[in-house]
Order: structure tokens, then sequence, then C-alpha cells
């Protein structure tokens, strides 16, 4: 592997809607495509990758469950929507040349593997992207903490949250251009300010397993990378 690489193994976590580009709904082609050159980009460097893609662009459990739907139901819609990007990702990764495998938290053996445990280890070991689709496999959970989950398990260095920003800052950046940036926070500092990086089961998740949770944007062609080096623009969330 590369020299000065801070991880072997790391989970990216992005929103359905980090693939969604200018559109208010579904997947972007062009954007899908990028984000696979920036998983692509750590995959070269020898960093054993896995991701969980959420499927908020797609379709949320709660929107569905606001309209009169049972909760349960829609949310197995929301865990479908998170399928259709895995095998996006899993297309546009292919393509640039990187081997993968999508595993399921629910069967569906004629469209990917089922989440197996000790197969998704080996898929890592021997050098294959792995995606996560749908979720936990349980209704009211997030795509969030599945990826705090499957991090657990396949004992990740890291929890890398890629957004839209380039870290957690002290108010929205957007609204407050005068907004610090943070550095450094601990699991405790998120929970108990309340600070929208994930949602509390994840982060809680992370800090029983002691795994660092790093923020970082991953529509900066490059970051991702030089994330896995240290050198990137981020926010960590550890001890
Ligand atoms: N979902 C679920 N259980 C899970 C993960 C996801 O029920 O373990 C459903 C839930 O309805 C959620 C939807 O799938 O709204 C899409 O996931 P999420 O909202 O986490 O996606 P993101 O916001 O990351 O795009």
């Amino acid at each position: 592997a590369t020299q000065g690489l801070l991880y072997k193994r790391v989970l990216l976590k992005i929103s359905g809607e980090a693939l969604m580009g200018q559109r208010e709904f579904g997947l972007d082609p062009t954007t899908v495509t990028r984000v696979a050159a920036e998983v692509k980009q750590v995959y070269e460097l020898g960093v054993e990758c896995c991701l969980v893609i959420g499927g908020g662009n797609i379709f949320r459990g709660i929107a569905g469950a606001s309209q009169g739907m049972q909760r349960a139901s829609a949310d197995y819609m929301g865990m479908l929507a998170t399928v259709m990007n895995a095998l996006a990702m899993q297309n546009a990764l292919e393509q640039a040349g990187v081997d993968t495998r999508v595993q399921s938290a629910i069967p569906m053996q004629s469209i990917c593997e089922p989440y197996i445990r000790r197969r998704a280890v080996r898929h890592l070991e021997k050098g294959r992207v792995v995606i996560f689709a749908a979720g936990t496999g349980n209704p009211y959970f997030t795509t969030d903490t599945a990826a705090a989950l499957r991090a657990s398990e396949m004992k990740c260095e890291a929890l890398l949250k890629g957004t839209k920003v380039d870290g957690v800052y002290s108010a929205d950046p957007k609204l407050h251009p005068e907004a610090e940036r943070y550095t450094h926070l601990t699991h405790h500092d998120v929970l108990s300010r309340d600070l929208k990086v994930m949602d509390a089961a994840a982060i809680s998740l992370a800090r029983e397993n002691g795994i660092p949770i790093i923020v970082f944007s991953i529509h900066t062609p490059g970051n991702f990378a030089q994330v896995m080096l240290g050198t990137g623009r981020y926010t960590v969330i550890g001890n």
C-alpha cells in the first residue's frame, strides 16, 4: 500500500442525495461517475473500501408515512431505493475498472449477494469494493446506522461521511459565512450539542466500537484520497 496512508480499511457513507447532482430527484449519471472516480482513487491507494449509500434521493420512509402509509412498509420502500443506488454505483465503479460486490441486508438473489459478514470481509481482502445495500434490513433505522453497523462488523478503522461541505461547522456555512469549521470533536460533543452529522444511533454505535467518524466533502475532486493521507480538509469525530 501507499506510504503515509492513515487507514487500511474504511467505510464510506454517502446519502442518496449525493448522487442527485442538480436534479430534484433520482440519480444523475455524471455525478455517480464522479463519485465512483473518488472511490477509485482511494482503492488505488490500496485502502480496503466499503460503501453504504442512502436512498433519500428516491424514497424516504418518513415521507411515505407522513402521507398515510404504514411506517414499516414505507421504510421497506426506502431500503429498496438504496438497492437501486447501490447497483448504479456498482455499475459506475466496474466501468472504471474497480472490482465490486453488492451485498443486500434483504436477500435479492438474482440481483446481488445476500449480506454475509465473513464473505464481505473476504471480498475486501481480495481487493473488491463491497457496497452494502438495503440499510440494516430493518424499518425504523437509517442508512447512517447501517453504515456504523457495517463499519463495526468489518472492523473498519474509520467511518467516512461524504457530504456537500468539508466538515462540521458551528453553524450552516451557507447561511452564516462566519461559521467555523471544527477540526476535531468527540462523539459526545456531537451527541450533546445535537450537531447534525449522523443520527444519534449511528454516533453511539461508532463511539461504542471506537470508530472515528470523518466528515468531508465528497464533491471536491481528490479530497477523499487526501483524507486517507491526512492532508485533506475534514472534521474528525473521535477521542
Ligand atoms: N431505511 C430503513 N432501514 C435502514 C436503512 C434505511 O428503513 O436500515 C429506509 C428509511 O425509510 C430511510 C430510507 O430507507 O428513509 C432511505 O435511507 P436514508 O434516509 O438513510 O437515506 P439518505 O438520507 O442517506 O439518502
